[in-house]
């Protein structure tokens, strides 16, 4: 699935959102508009750019999820890892995009990625293990996990802590981050749950962004200061597909023979990340506490964005890509390039008010193509 024909393993979306009432209502205007059947978004009337996709206004959350999000999890069935970032400024629709707000009460249409992709994971799994057993092979066998994650002034907070302290921006969280031998990466003292359902993993993930909410509410700060992170673990041995052995991919780890069969176990990491807000911090006026917040995530959202960029730059790719100048580049190191897939899904606001910070994200966005 990744031929050579597909050059750069990083996407990039960019989503209008609709107006919404306020801004209908206090007179905006829309800036925004889409070359018809070209992914080309103009700002104003000259400002042209163009990205592998662009979703408009009337654009849907099943849309999205069927043209950019779900090969990526077939590809986790291979063995290969995948990164989706909603980046933009706050109100822009990223926490929609993703579905990271988990409202009870969202309508079917309306549920973001991470609802979709996990559907579609548990679905998936069904499906192969019914296919193998009608074939008279032995079913693959799966493991999934989750862990939920918040990145906040460069500590790193663990969403599934139930026992976390609520007082646990005071404190230096005993969260490591480390590399294998591999180049593989991953976390010690992060609480990972296992998780055998779709209804059982929505349930998880509510809990984590409850905890979410809760924590920011207590310590003053809003959650769009922070970046969210939330990674599925698939871990699937199965029997050898009957393709030769030159298209083993990396993240094949053991083989194991029995009379009848040979066994692989894959492994793969999906992460979705709901990205702090991308404005700038003089429009809100920040300073003291709330400036120190804002230069440390501008510290993760440039480091991303000098990654990603890096990864679009043959040359660059080669030499020197800048993971290590944030811990949310650290985190993402072995989903993002190399044989991952990486989506990013810029978000903007169609109204005029909202112009120069939807040209930034346009910039940024483009910078990563
Ligand atoms: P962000 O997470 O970037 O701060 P939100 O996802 O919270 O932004 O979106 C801000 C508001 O806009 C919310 O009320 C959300 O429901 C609404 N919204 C965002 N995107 C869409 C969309 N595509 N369709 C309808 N409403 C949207
Ligand atoms: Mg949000």
């Amino acid at each position: 699935m990744l031929g050579a024909a597909d050059e750069s393993s990083v996407r990039v979306a960019v989503r209008i959102r609709p107006q919404l009432a306020k801004e209908k209502i206090e007179g905006c205007h829309i800036c925004t508009s889409v070359t018809p059947g070209e992914p080309q978004v103009f700002l104003g009337k000259d400002k042209a750019f163009t990205f592998d996709y662009v979703f408009d206004i009337d654009s849907q959350q099943e849309q999205i999820y069927t043209q950019c999000i779900e090969k990526l999890i077939e590809g986790c069935f291979e063995g290969y890892n995948a990164t989706v970032f909603a980046y933009g400024q706050t109100g822009a629709g990223k926490t929609y995009t993703m579905g990271t707000g988990f409202d009870v009460n969202i309508m079917e249409e309306e549920q973001g990625i991470i609802s979709r992709a996990v559907r579609h994971l548990f679905k998936s799994i069904d499906e192969k293990k019914t296919s193998a057993i009608k074939n008279g092979l032995p079913p693959p066998e799966f493991k999934v996990n989750a862990q939920f994650l918040e990145l906040y002034n460069e500590e790193v907070l663990d969403l599934f802590d139930t026992t976390r302290d609520i007082d646990a921006k005071n404190k230096k969280s005993n969260i490591r981050i480390h590399e294998d031998s591999t180049g593989g990466i991953y976390t010690v003292g992060v609480t990972t749950r296992t998780v055998n359902t779709e209804p059982e993993m929505m349930q998880c993930l509510k809990l984590g962004a409850l905890s979410r909410t809760t924590a920011s509410t207590q310590m003053n700060v809003q959650s769009s200061r922070s970046h969210a992170i939330f990674t599925i673990h698939v871990c699937q041995t199965r029997v050898c597909p009957q393709t030769d052995a030159e298209n083993a991919t990396d993240n094949k780890l053991i083989s194991e023979s029995s009379p009848m069969n040979e066994f692989e176990t894959l492994t793969a990491k999906f992460h979705f990340v709901d990205l702090a807000g991308s404005e700038r911090l003089k429009r809100t006026g920040a300073t003291g506490e709330r400036a120190k917040e804002g230069i440390s995530i501008n510290c993760g959202l440039l480091a991303l964005g000098n990654v990603i960029s890096a990864l679009g730059d043959k040359s660059k790719r080669a030499t020197h890509v800048p993971y290590r100048d944030s811990k949310l580049t650290i985190l993402l190191q072995d989903s993002l390039g190399g044989n991952s897939q990486t989506i990013m899904i810029a978000c903007v606001s169609p109204s005029d008010r909202d112009f120069m910070e939807t040209l930034n994200t346009l910039k940024y966005a483009n910078r990563a193509r």
